[in-house]
């Protein structure tokens, strides 16, 4: 699965990151960064749980 986020609508709660740390981290101001934007298959619930944790909906995964 693809991902993109927009980094403009993060407020930095960092739940993303704790649902899947392989996948997002955040810079000095507490502001996501995409590790890859290409999300392995094993790693769907993952990335699915950090999408849905997400309080600001930045997260997207492409195509849905
Ligand atoms: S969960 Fe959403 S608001 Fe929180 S750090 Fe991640 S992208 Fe930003």
């Amino acid at each position: 699965m693809k991902l993109t986020v927009d980094a403009g609508k993060c407020c930095g709660s960092g739940q993303c990151v704790l649902a899947a740390p392989d996948y997002f981290d955040q810079d000095d101001d507490g502001i996501v960064v995409l590790l890859a934007d290409e999300a392995a298959d094993d790693a769907a619930g993952d990335v699915e749980e950090a999408v849905f944790s997400c309080p600001t909906a930045a997260i997207e995964i492409v195509g849905r």
